[in-house]
């Protein structure tokens, strides 16, 4: 392990987990993860061998069968196997938004239900906001629960569900206008539905159908699919916290921490091309020296790894807010923000000291070059990161003239 990336005040547990998890991204993702990559590969041996590390209950509480860490233990972990394979860090964060959402705002009988199952790998989450009309703006979300006896259907069609196809619990929302006078805020008359399922493609439940994989540039290996539900009918006992209306704040909720999580990523993924990058400006030589040696490259090498020790900085920092129990929307936003602009400037770096090669499959850094746009949107574009930030900046400092 080396000089940069290193988070200070760890207990001796943190270490050992994060360590563990580290031994395993080296022994079994990074030396398979280009080739499965290529080929479009579920990772399914890495997926069983992240289950036995208990990878999946890693936030889940011990009462239900997890390790009950922090939130920073988690994202350290998510650091680590983003910076082996980015792919398998989707796997694992839809399905933590969703075990985080149960855990703070399911009713008992549904913590009961699934966190268990969750912890253990047996269910697995995914989240389902976005539309084929909408993404940053959830308010224009038009799916719709409509009350049916003591169920709901749901009609609608949704989009970019990561884990779309392998999950088994899907945390949808939904507009259910009931109870909600005309005129209320959109964001009131929201509803998330614990939607169970098969695994797999086609019509996985009698109502619900998903479509075959979205084919993408990057990000391959993992599943993203479209969802459509028609005349979907779900227990009134599947809506999260068992009351209608709450829909859009929980999932806000779970998106701050899903936020922390991609500021993450992006840091794995960037420490990976710093390491790719300075590896090779000192194997290749031009003009009789290895390029590490002319001061142009060693000033990239300088940039690309202040940016990997900034955004670990502000990554810990927004993870550590959040497991005080503050508010962290500020803090996860600009992590977010800033984990994801410098990620893809440190891949187009290491990208660029690679020469032609970059260009080649047979290098890792093509991967990474086509990994690192997907953390530009995710969780929200940065335009919307910027739009948070600066709201509660101006929160903040409200002008006293
Ligand atoms: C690979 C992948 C996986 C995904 N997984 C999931 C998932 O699991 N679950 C899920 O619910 N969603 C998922 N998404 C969807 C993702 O959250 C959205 O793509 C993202 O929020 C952006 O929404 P959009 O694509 O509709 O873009 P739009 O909202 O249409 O935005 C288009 C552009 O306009 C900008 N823009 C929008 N509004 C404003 C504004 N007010 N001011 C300035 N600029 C603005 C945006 O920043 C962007 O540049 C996934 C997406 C991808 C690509």
């Amino acid at each position: 392990m080396g000089r940069l990336a290193q988070t200070e005040g760890l207990t001796d547990i943190q270490r050992e987990i994060v360590s563990t998890v580290r031994g395993f991204v080296d022994k079994e993702i990074i030396p398979v993860a280009t080739e499965l990559e290529h080929r479009d590969e579920y990772p399914t041996e890495i997926v069983e061998g992240l289950k036995e590390l208990g990878v999946f209950g890693l936030m889940i509480p011990e009462e239900y069968g997890g390790l009950g860490e922090s939130l920073l233990t988690y994202a350290l972990c998510v650091e680590e196997i983003a910076r082996g394979w980015m792919s398998v860090s989707g796997i694992i964060n839809t399905h933590f938004i969703v075990a985080y959402m149960l855990k703070q705002h399911g009713t008992q009988e549904q913590k009961d239900h699934f966190l268990p199952r969750m912890a253990a790998g047996e269910v697995r989450g995914a989240f389902s906001m976005s539309e084929p009309g909408l993404g940053s703006d959830v308010s224009a979300i038009t799916s719709k629960g409509v009350r049916d006896g003591d169920d709901f259907l749901l009609t609608g069609q949704k989009m970019w569900l990561t884990n779309g196809g392998t999950s088994t619990l899907v945390a949808v929302l939904c507009r259910t206008d009931e109870g909600h006078p005309e005129g209320t805020a959109p964001h009131k008359s929201m509803t998330t539905f614990l939607v169970e399922k098969e695994p797999g493609f086609g019509e996985v439940r009698p109502g619900l159908t998903i479509p075959g994989k979205i084919d993408k540039m990057g990000y391959k290996g993992v599943d993203t699919t479209e969802l459509i539900m028609d005349g979907l009918r779900i227990p009134g006992d599947r809506v999260l916290g068992g009351t209608t209306g709450r829909g859009f704040y929980q999932m806000m909720d779970g998106v701050e921490v899903g936020r922390v999580n991609v500021a993450a990523r992006g840091c794995g993924v960037a420490q990976r091309a710093f390491e790719l990058g300075v590896d090779y400006a000192q194997q290749r030589h031009t003009f009789g020296k290895p390029i590490a040696h002319h001061q142009a490259i060693q000033f990239k090498l300088a940039e690309m790894a202040t940016k990997v020790e900034a955004a670990h900085a502000m990554m810990v920092r927004a993870a550590r807010k959040k497991d005080t129990g503050e508010r962290n929307d500020l803090e996860a936003g600009m992590a977010k923000y800033l984990a994801s602009e410098y990620c893809k400037e440190v891949v187009e770096d290491a990208f660029r000291i690679h020469g032609g090669y970059g260009f080649s499959k047979e290098y890792e850094i093509e991967r990474l070059y086509r990994e690192a746009p997907m953390l530009l949107i995710g969780e929200g574009t940065a335009e919307i990161q910027k739009m948070i930030i600066g709201r509660r900046l101006l929160e903040e400092y409200r002008s006293q003239g």
